[in-house]
């Protein structure tokens, strides 16, 4: 069973990884968007972990939905609301239970899954953080490192794809050839599940 404990080292560790790897995803924003999507995630993960630290939450869904807040707070972006639905909307499917199965955490993450998409409009093959989301979900029932190889395929595979969502998709063809910012923090999210239960 996973814990709020569990939660909170999923979170820490992609606050790291988001940090690890800012520069990273920037350039990959600055080749088809506005070069922002490091210091957006950066920012809002710097916000996340100070106020998981000052209100420590005591549930799996209370830690989600924090995170999920104090990303739509604090991220100027489109990423910011996207990311803050898909935690807060698993979080509020976790409800106040103290401890949730792996079960529970995939069943929550597709309800995420489905406010993202909701909220954004994107389908899978239009080159946004679903192409890495959808895949690892569908993966999740396989264990957390299965997830973590079909996020990562999944944000490879945005490459050839144009975009049809999002600031990308304003260069048209152009778009195409180069993996996709989002897609690929979400690959980081989902890794983040495989450090958080070593
Ligand atoms: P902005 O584009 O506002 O500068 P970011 O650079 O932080 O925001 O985030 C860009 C990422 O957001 C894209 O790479 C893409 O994965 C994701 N994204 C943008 N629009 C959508 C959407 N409508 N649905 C899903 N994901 C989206
Ligand atoms: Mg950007
Ligand atoms: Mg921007």
């Amino acid at each position: 069973m996973l814990d709020a404990d569990f939660f909170r080292r999923w979170i820490t560790a992609t606050a790291a990884s988001v940090d690890r790897e800012a520069q990273r995803l920037t350039a990959l924003d600055s080749a088809i968007g506005d070069a922002d999507h490091g210091s957006n995630l950066q920012r809002g993960f710097t916000a996340v972990l100070a106020t998981l630290e000052k209100e420590a939450p005591g549930t799996p869904g209370a830690v989600l939905s924090l995170a999920g807040r104090q990303l739509i707070s604090t991220v100027g972006g489109a990423s910011g609301p996207l990311y803050g639905t898909l935690l807060r909307r698993a979080g509020k499917v976790l409800g106040d239970a103290p401890e949730v199965s792996e079960a529970q955490l995939a069943e929550a993450l597709r309800a995420g899954v489905d406010g993202v998409t909701a909220l954004g409009g994107a389908a899978p093959g239009d080159k946004t953080m679903l192409d890495a989301l959808i895949p690892a979900v569908d993966a999740l029932g396989e264990g957390f490192d299965a997830a973590r190889r079909a996020a990562e395929s999944g944000a490879v595979e945005t490459t050839p794809m144009q975009a049809r969502k999002g600031r990308a998709s304003y260069l048209g063809e152009r778009s195409i050839g180069h993996q996709d910012p989002g897609a690929t923090s979400s690959s980081l999210l989902i890794a983040a599940l495989v450090t958080a239960a070593e």
